[in-house]
């Protein structure tokens, strides 16, 4: 007993300094060790000094083999892992030794509510702690004699392309996410038709929409796993309403830069965006197909777009700040100058983005502010004119200058790459087609 004491004090000593994240770098290899529970011939270097007691001992443990216990406990609000983990001998001291060896990524008080433990007893002692720490990845701490070590071990996932789809109900934003479609996929798909479509007047009950990504799926699922898939990106998204059908896929040029293409090759971007704010906080007010101009009149020479008071406003395009300040019955507004005899304005503001100057130059899409009700404004909206030579114009008729298309070779590539995704849609129809009567919905939404 002395001599393990001693033994514990002379790592004590050296602690810290062999912590290297054991982490790899291929992201879809797993360390092979990745999903073994401990098993006795992998356990640490246990000293035993060959003493005639010591290897009876460690005989009688072989065959009857330690009672091993693996409990899943979840973290309470405002408990500790030591709290948790009192009742299995875990002390004070173990609970800073495993601060320590976890320092090289995480604290222990970074662990929140919810989260859930791992925890391997033998003989009703703790002997090995893991949780999840990051997606696909596992923080694992072993006690070794008086010590604790700590590992990062990545497991093993793979890339899937995922389709869903389904039609509007609600909004394109709440719709979506009914059938599971990832919250990032949702902004990416909103970001990239917000240059082609309004939103707020644009999408009706009835049109159909189309999403193709790609995410990293865990191969193996565990019980301390929260997260079992992550979206990764956008590839193709449809929005079928009425007669305008709009099918983006997004392809990376020669030059590096990525962007969504419509079939034909050309660039599926405005000079001005048609909905300058975040389109999923957009409480569709369905407007009636036939009656598309809802808002741009002549006497209101903007249109309105109502959403939560501090929802943020984009730059509809890349210009210089004209104006940004109180402007009368217009409240807190911003004016852009877009060139070519261009300006927008976007009128009402709860307040400014913090950098923004006049004389600045934006890039389109950059926040330039955030949505309120100042002057003479009877609920929070954003008010947005476009102006060209001087006058309103209504931004839904804006003629768009038509947008660069993909060089011979590129556009190769790039068909091969819709093809891909056409052949991929035609089979989830040809699947569906199989299972009438059920909803449109595919694919699991289990996160
Ligand atoms: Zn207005």
């Amino acid at each position: 007993m002395i001599k393990k004491l001693s033994i514990a004090i002379a790592m004590m000593a050296t602690f810290g300094c062999s912590k290297q994240p054991e982490q790899t770098h291929s992201v879809n290899k797993a360390p092979e060790n990745t999903f073994v529970s401990a098993q006795p011939d992998q356990a640490q270097a246990v000293v035993h000094n060959g003493s005639a007691e010591d290897s009876v001992a460690a005989q009688i443990t072989q065959e009857l083999k330690p009672v091993q216990d693996i409990r899943l406990l979840e973290l309470k609000s405002g408990e500790s892992l030591a709290n948790l983990l009192s009742r299995f001998a875990f002390s004070d001291r173990d609970s800073w030794l495993v601060e320590q060896a976890v320092s090289a990524w995480t604290s222990l008080t970074k662990l929140k509510a919810g989260q859930l433990i791992e925890a391997e007893l033998v003989d009703g002692q703790v002997q090995q702690i893991r949780f999840e720490y990051a997606f696909a990845q596992v923080i694992e701490i072993k006690r070794v004699d008086e010590h604790w070590h700590a590992s990062l071990s990545e497991l093993e996932t793979v890339t899937q392309t995922k389709r869903l789809s389904t039609s509007i109900d609600s909004s394109f934003f709440v719709d979506a996410s009914k059938i599971g479609v990832p919250n990032d996929i949702i902004n990416q798909s909103i970001v990239a038709l917000s240059h082609l479509v309004d939103f707020q007047r644009e999408v009706y009950a009835g049109d159909q929409i189309d999403f193709v990504f790609q995410e990293q799926q865990l191969v193996a699922a565990e019980g301390i796993l929260k997260q079992i898939s992550k979206p990764i990106e956008l590839q193709h998204v449809a929005l079928l309403s009425g007669k305008e059908k709009y099918r983006l896929y997004r392809f990376t040029d020669n030059g590096g830069t990525t962007a969504f293409y419509h079939p034909d090759g050309t660039l599926a971007q405005s000079f001005l965006m048609k909905t300058p704010l975040n389109g999923a906080r957009l409480s569709s007010n369905f407007g009636k197909r036939h009656h598309p101009v809802l808002g741009y009149t002549r006497m209101h020479k903007g249109i309105d777009f109502g959403a939560p008071v501090g929802t943020p406003i984009m730059a509809a395009g890349s210009g210089k700040v004209l104006k940004a300040g109180w402007g009368g019955s217009f409240g807190n507004r911003v004016v852009l100058d877009h060139g070519k005899g261009y300006q927008t304005l976007y009128a009402h503001l709860n307040g400014f983005a913090n950098s923004l100057e006049v004389g600045m130059r934006v890039k389109q899409g950059d926040v330039i502010g955030y949505l309120g009700n100042t002057g003479l404004s009877q609920a929070r909206h954003l008010h947005y004119e476009v102006h060209k030579d001087g006058k309103a114009i209504n931004p839904l008729t804006l003629k768009q200058p038509k947008n660069t298309k993909l060089s011979d070779t590129q556009f190769d590539e790039f068909s091969a790459q819709v093809a891909q995704i056409t052949t991929l849609l035609d089979s989830e129809n040809a699947k569906l087609a199989h299972h009438d009567g059920q909803s449109g919905s595919m694919g699991s939404a289990d996160d």
